[in-house]
């Protein structure tokens, strides 16, 4: 695949790109778009086009092509913001932890790194406040809008407000509170990581752990929401058991309820399903508005409502683990994975767009594959 180190050339009136199949006009620099009719002038810097000197794009074996502007590529930042479960046992706590502290080394130099931790309650944590850790807790009974995190959290808008916010107006020194870049990251993390314990909170012996998985996540997208929408950003989420807490649960604490089984999701007779596939639905819509994405770390032996989840995973491009421990090699293996460069990374990469355009008389009527639609018509 030839790939061009420059951005395309679009029409004007539909954001088509330049291709051997649009019509000439060398004497007059001028090019018209086959799906629209629309004719564009050539920018100064195509003025040397003519017959004899054609750029790669319109050279008819050049069908497909890419192209990788010097300047996008530059100023390509990913983030990552960890939401960990901590209603687990001491012992995956400590198989986690490991995991985790390893590849803090392992981060792309230009991304940057946030940190929730949930169980009971939904903590996120202030890694950029050096001089002392601090953390803003949410009840996790509770879903949280988007407009009370950032009120709870005292974030600031830039006053007066950009005319184009691209970032909801938001301070840069609001963001540096909780996403930190991973050059500065690793003393702050691993110091959260070390202080990082089971969650408090005692468990009746005919009761669940309290995990609230859906606000975690919920706080999580927020925040990348109102810091970096439309900027690549993956959320990962590290699940230790079933949501019993809060929007998305999708089982009581109580234990006498069993969870949900093939048989009770085909009669349509699982209590929670329903609630819970709305809540992700929500959820993996505004993912996808925003560009970022949902993986999944979900390492039990008992079930962690993936059925449910998928939803969020599948139309944002994510990716699920599933192991029966924190401790097994094929999560630790593949959270390395994650962040290697090279022949043994898994090469991801986020916030993709794809686009069609086409004649008058077609339609697109679908896609196949991890992909949801922007409702661009
Ligand atoms: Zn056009």
């Amino acid at each position: 695949m030839l790939v061009l180190p420059y951005a395309p050339l679009r029409c004007r009136n539909c954001s088509s790109v330049l291709n051997p199949f649009c019509v000439m006009d060398f004497a007059a620099k001028i090019w018209i778009c086959p799906f629209c009719f629309h004719r564009s002038h050539f920018p100064a810097h195509y003025a040397s086009v003519s017959e004899e000197n054609l750029p790669a794009e319109l050279f008819p074996q050049y069908t497909t092509i890419e192209y990788k502007s010097p300047r996008e590529a530059a100023c390509l930042q990913s983030v990552f913001m960890f939401v960990i479960d901590t209603s687990i046992i001491e012992e995956e706590m400590a198989f986690l932890k490991s995991a985790l502290s390893q590849v803090i080394g392992l981060f792309p130099d230009n991304s940057l790194v946030g940190l929730i931790t949930f169980g009971t309650l939904v903590h996120l944590h202030e890694i950029g406040f050096s001089t002392a850790p601090k953390t803003y807790v949410f009840k996790g009974s509770k879903d949280v809008s988007k407009g009370q995190l950032l009120e709870q959290m005292g974030f600031f808008l830039n006053k007066p407000k950009p005319l184009t916010g691209v970032r909801d107006g938001l301070s840069s020194e609001s963001i540096a509170r909780f996403l930190l870049p991973a050059s500065e990251c690793e003393f702050a993390i691993n110091s959260v990581l070390e202080e990082l314990q089971k969650d408090p909170w005692p468990i009746p012996a005919d009761q669940r752990a309290s995990r609230s998985t859906g606000t975690a996540l919920s706080v999580a997208a927020s925040l990348l929401g109102a810091c970096f929408p439309g900027s690549g950003a993956r959320i990962m989420a590290f699940l230790g058991g079933p949501s019993t807490e809060g929007p998305g649960a999708i089982v009581s604490k109580n234990l006498s309820e069993p969870i949900r089984s093939h048989k009770d999701l085909d009669k349509d007779s699982a209590p929670h399903y329903h609630k819970a596939i709305k809540f992700y639905e929500t959820l993996a819509k505004q993912l996808v508005h925003q560009g970022h994405v949902l993986d999944l770390f979900a390492c039990a032996v008992d079930q962690v409502g993936v059925a449910e989840l998928k939803v969020v995973v599948e139309r944002t491009g994510g990716f699920v683990v599933l192991a029966e421990s924190f401790g097994h090699s094929v999560f630790k293996d593949t959270l390395r994975r994650v962040f290697q460069s090279g022949d043994k990374g898994l090469g991801l990469s986020s916030n993709g767009i794809f686009e069609v355009n086409c004649s008058k008389d077609l339609k697109v009527q679908g896609v196949l594959g991890p992909c949801a639609s922007l409702e661009k018509v």
